[in-house]
């Protein structure tokens, strides 16, 4: 089972929860977000050795007032004007593009709620009952989402999606789902426990809706507003620990390193596990996710035989080419599987999905 690190509600530069005052739900944080909550994310990444995905909120980011002319992304409807300087935005923006290998921006929101008549509800693509916003005013927000991406030349739009508010709903060809696909979104996830049409995915953690994975975040309990969590008891339990900004940072910004080292150790020791594996990228997760769910594995003899026919038979999008097994044997290993790491008797190997039917051990136990 894989293991993927999401962090949300990444880009707002106040970290004030406006959830009272018609305003968004921020991070939380007692405090502005600056340039070293960026780079705690970077830290993070190169420690764990895994493109992170950041779920952005693009709001603060705008340039030229370019938010009031869609007046449901904000609580300022037309009267919005940009609240950071250019040159704040062009020194953060330079830092995320040097370590755009160490994260993958992710689609989350624009202004995280969604405001009618200057009236703030939850949230942004769906409403509280999971139902998708009006399919033109979603559009729009997507379209400016891609703009303000532009604007701070952070690149194309994003191929990864998380809803804001976790307020979703799967199939039933009317969720947003619909759309996104349009727009190049190729991974989502979401905790399924929340998600409306949940009931009709057949596998425990993913399935796919209008040709786009969507995958189950669980839910670890951490609240999405607490700084320098304890996260020793914690246990991820699926493919994806999802999290927010605030949890990986500390109240006093300079001790955020602090904060970085324990969650490095706590991801890493899931590398150490046995039955579980840190994915590298999205498209490694989801790769592995499937083919841990859905592969079959037996022996006959010294052979290890995969059958791969279930995942064929359901033409399972964006897999690539290979994915890995940990192996833990006493036996020499022929070279069908690619060995990348061993240690005693255990050994990680790599799978090359077309080339590969079996794997012999040769020897006596
Ligand atoms: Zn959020």
């Amino acid at each position: 089972m894989p293991l993927l690190l999401v962090i949300d509600d990444v880009g707002w530069w106040s970290g004030e929860n406006g959830g009272h005052k018609n305003e968004p739900y921020r991070t939380g944080i007692n405090r502005d977000h600056c340039l070293a909550d960026y780079l705690a994310i970077i830290e993070l990444a190169k420690r764990i050795n895994m493109r992170i995905q950041i779920g952005m909120v693009l709001c603060d980011w705008s340039r030229n007032n370019i938010l009031a002319k869609i007046p449901s992304t904000t609580w300022l409807g037309t009267s919005w004007k940009d609240p950071v300087s250019i040159d704040k935005l062009d020194y953060v923006a330079n830092v995320l593009n040097e370590n755009r290998k160490h994260l993958e921006i992710c689609l989350h929101a624009v202004g995280h709620e969604f405001w009618e008549g200057n009236i703030m509800t939850r949230a942004e693509w769906a409403d509280s009952n999971g139902i998708m916003r009006d399919k033109e005013q979603v559009k729009a927000h997507l379209d400016v989402f891609r703009e303000i991406m532009h604007q701070n030349q952070l690149g194309d739009f994003p191929v990864s999606f998380i809803p804001a508010a976790f307020l979703h709903t799967f199939g039933e060809g009317n969720g947003v789902a619909t759309i996104l696909k349009d727009y190049g979104i190729r991974f989502i996830s979401t905790p399924f426990e929340r998600m409306k049409g949940a009931k009709q995915i057949q596998n425990k953690y993913f399935g796919i809706d209008n040709g786009i994975p969507t995958v189950d975040r669980g839910d670890n309990g951490i609240p999405w507003f607490e700084t320098n969590p304890s996260i020793a008891d914690k246990i991820f339990e699926g493919p994806i620990c999802g999290i927010h900004w605030a949890n990986i940072l500390h109240s006093d910004a300079e001790q955020n390193m602090n904060t970085v080292e324990l969650w490095a150790e706590k991801i890493n020791s899931y590398g150490q596990m046995f039955d579980r594996i840190i994915a590298k990228d999205t498209f490694d997760c989801w790769t592995q996710l499937v083919y841990h769910c859905l592969a079959d594995i037996h022996f006959v003899d010294d052979t290890m035989f995969f059958d791969f026919s279930k995942i064929k038979k359901m033409g399972i999008p964006f897999l690539n080419d290979s994915f890995h097994i940990k192996l833990e044997t006493t036996k020499k290993i022929n070279d069908y599987g690619n060995i990348i790491e061993r240690s005693g008797n255990r050994y990680i190997i790599k799978i090359e999905v077309e080339k590969t039917n079996s794997i012999k051990m040769a020897g006596k136990s």
